[in-house]
């Protein structure tokens, strides 16, 4: 269900959708504003706003101020923030419900945010490889946004690349991979099969 549509920078509609419909949304009542979990974020100086902020906002009813904020997609998923928040709140799962929302809300095109091309290279090596070969997935991550920019960004980092080469930090020979690929590719396949089941149900 999508949540109401409306042109008010503070729509109290927006705020209630998201406690009742984002999974977790409900617990955001009770979030006291403490800060512990921007406080704990490693990344905090790479957002906008950070979590608390971002609660406060959608509390205010800032649907579109939430929706097109980095926030939502700079969160690296390293839970300090859950693990941390004296009010249970699950702010990881929050965040990443409203990356969904503003790309369904037609906010932000997932092509242009650069974490959503890095997880999906990160994602094609897991699934080919069983393991993350960094050389693969930053060339898929570097080249995702053309040919370009991966040369451009590629060039950027090559001194970097260099030393970790001599450093013996990055391997030259074949992709890491696990042993059993046809075995992984089964696990893959059953777990599409009962996430698919389940969207059904
Ligand atoms: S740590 Fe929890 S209670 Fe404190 S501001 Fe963050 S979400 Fe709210
Ligand atoms: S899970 Fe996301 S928001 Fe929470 S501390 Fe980690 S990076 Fe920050």
């Amino acid at each position: 269900m999508s949540p109401p549509q409306s042109n008010r920078t503070y729509d109290l509609g927006f705020a209630r959708w998201v406690r009742d419909n984002v999974d977790g949304g409900d617990r955001m009542n009770m979030c006291m504003q403490c800060g512990v979990c921007s406080g704990s974020c490693p990344v905090g100086d790479q957002m906008d706003n950070g979590p608390r902020k971002t609660f406060m906002m959608i509390r205010a009813g800032m649907k579109e101020a939430v929706l097109t904020s980095d926030t939502i997609w700079n969160c690296v998923s390293c839970y300090n923030c859950v693990v941390r928040c004296p009010r249970q709140v699950p702010v990881t799962y929050i965040l990443h419900e409203l990356c969904t929302l503003a790309v369904e809300e037609g906010y932000v095109n997932p092509k242009d945010v650069e974490n959503v091309r890095f997880a999906k290279a990160f994602w094609w090596s897991a699934q080919k490889y069983g393991k993350t070969d960094e050389r693969l997935v930053t060339a898929k991550f570097y080249f995702s946004g053309g040919i370009g920019d991966g040369i451009k960004k590629g060039m950027a980092q090559k001194d970097t690349a260099m030393a970790m080469i001599k450093k013996g930090r990055l391997h030259l020979g074949m992709p890491y991979k696990v042993k059993n690929r046809g075995g992984l590719q089964k696990i893959l396949a059953k777990a599409k099969e009962i996430e698919a089941a389940k969207q059904g149900a």
